[in-house]
């Protein structure tokens, strides 16, 4: 029955993190628990994707189990533990406009070629990136098209922080997804707010603004083996 299934796939996912805290190898491979979610094995998933849907699921799971008389139901934990708030954020380089809608994220995907640090992968996807010439931004205020900056604005950090290696990137001149191979170290602690600003003082960034780093309250994410991979 279902809910005899659901708390196999529970162990199932307790297993995953044994393994991978306990692993003398590098690497797991989840095969029993694919198969406990009735995934095909030979499927590739959207690691984001798949992190968001599993984490809804075994929030939907828990609460369906049996409680002791007058234990409450568990909370939004999913929301609580792993939900942070960032913002996209385009700045006019001629009025200094900017109006980024703030949105939650379960997970903040990095790229992996070329960093061989995980400090220098999340820097990189905090660095800003210029819009000019035929890529120029159409400024609301100005009410013309402008220079301007854009970068990802940290507001709000999780308890626990969930970083998705970019591995697989498009290759504009072969046409071809490719797999970045590189190795990325993982310290045990990961100053947010120290990699934040120095992706904010970039050479040449001095338009971002100093609030780039402003990620509040916990700028220090306690790195453990659930770096998601792919
Ligand atoms: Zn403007």
């Amino acid at each position: 029955p279902a809910a005899c299934r659901q708390r196999a796939q529970l162990r199932g996912l307790a297993l995953v993190f044994a393994h991978l805290g306990g692993n003398e190898r590098s690497y797991h491979k989840p095969a029993y628990f694919a198969r406990l979610l009735q995934l095909p094995g030979h499927v590739q998933q959207d690691v984001s994707e798949f992190a968001r849907k599993l984490l809804e699921h075994v929030e939907v799971v828990i609460r369906k189990q049996p409680r002791a008389p007058g234990q409450p139901a568990p909370d939004n934990f999913v929301s609580r533990l792993f939900e942070g708030r960032h913002a996209y954020v385009t700045r006019c380089l001629h009025c200094g406009y900017s109006n980024p809608p703030e949105s939650s994220f379960l997970d903040l995907q990095v790229p992996v070629k070329g960093c061989p640090s995980l400090q220098t992968a999340l820097q990189r996807s905090l660095e800003p990136s210029f819009l000019s010439d035929d890529n120029q931004y159409a400024c609301s205020r100005c009410g013309c098209k402008r220079d301007a900056v854009r970068f990802q604005e940290l507001r709000r950090m999780p308890p626990l922080l969930t970083i998705g290696f970019e591995r697989f990137a498009f290759d504009l001149q072969t046409l071809e997804r490719r797999k970045a191979s590189d190795s990325v170290s993982i310290p045990d602690v990961l100053d947010v707010r120290a990699v934040a600003t120095a992706a904010a003082t970039m050479p040449g960034s001095e338009a971002a603004p100093g609030d780039a780093a402003g990620c509040t309250p916990a700028q220090e994410a306690h790195v453990g083996a659930a770096a998601a991979d792919r």
